[in-house]
């Protein structure tokens, strides 16, 4: 991967903003479609029709061999799953991460999803790992450095609720490649790391397990694991730096008013002054 910084145009970010929503419709319709018994096989395939009816591409198929249109991780699973022919079971939970290629830009956009009955601990872990990623994103502002981001969701996932963030895998910059740089831990220290500049364009994503932060990867060559084989939790948006500070790019209202439709997922309570990150505050 290139070191080098690709900061965007605002008809570039708005090319972007146009593939995140799309990617977080397709995450709706997947969402839709999760129930005990559902394969994601199907899914999959679902996914990649409606990805190609709006005249994109799916932006992870084919991506270093990468074979499906959505990583499908379930349970210890943290990232990078295959979509599967054996079904969904009743307390199962599903990270599933999208992207798309459209007008020479990606998109890419993640979340988990609860389906049935699953163990309060589990969805708590869920609901710390989405609360972690919006105080990582309201770190994305101009002045600050990277480290911010990453000690945001490192000291409320680890410090104040005692699970593992994952550091083998990152978040990264995004635009005409899928992964550019600058590489977005989620662990870090304040004030440390790359100066954040306006128009710089990433993808914010904690991978969070519910015990060790350490993980495995399968001899597929592609799904990590926990290394202990708990589970883990992982939500990802695409966000641009603006002089007012972060703008989110990809947009979960989608995903969540699918969930809020659908009786056979469990839904999760994140407090919502988190989510008024278009109000800002500068200081
Ligand atoms: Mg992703
Ligand atoms: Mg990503």
């Amino acid at each position: 991967m290139s070191r080098v910084i690709y900061y965007k145009t605002p008809s570039e970010i708005e090319i972007i903003r146009e593939n995140c929503h799309l990617v977080c419709k397709t995450l709706a319709l997947a969402a839709s479609r999760l129930k005990p018994g559902a394969k994601s096989s199907e899914i999959d395939k679902e996914a990649e029709d409606f990805i190609r009816s709006h005249d994109a591409k799916p932006g992870f198929k084919g991506y270093n061999g990468f074979p499906a249109t959505l990583c499908v991780s379930l349970n210890e699973q943290v990232v990078h799953g295959f979509p599967k022919e054996e079904p969904f079971k009743d307390g199962d939970i599903v990270s599933i991460d999208c992207g798309v290629y459209k007008n020479d830009f990606f998109g890419d956009a993640a979340y988990t999803f609860a389906i049935g009955e699953v163990d309060p601990e589990v969805i708590k872990l869920m609901e710390v790992t989405l609360t972690s990623l919006y105080l990582g994103i309201a770190q994305a502002k101009p002045g600050n450095r990277m480290g911010d981001i990453g000690h945001a969701v490192q000291d409320y996932c680890e410090r104040q609720n005692g699970y593992g963030v994952v550091r083998a895998l990152v978040g990264h910059g995004i635009g005409r490649n899928l992964h550019e740089a600058p590489e977005v831990p989620n662990h870090g220290r304040r004030g440390k790391g790359i100066l954040l500049k306006k128009d710089l364009v990433i993808a914010i994503e904690p991978m969070v397990n519910l015990g060790t932060r350490n993980v495995r990867q399968l001899s597929d060559g592609w799904t990590i694991v926990s290394k202990d084989r708990k589970p883990s939790a992982h939500f990802e948006h695409t966000v641009v730096v603006t002089a007012d500070g972060p703008d989110i790019l990809s947009d979960h209202s989608y995903v969540e008013e699918a969930i809020k439709n659908n009786d056979n997922l469990t839904q999760m309570s994140v407090e919502k002054p988190i989510f008024a990150l278009r109000n800002f505050d500068h200081g």
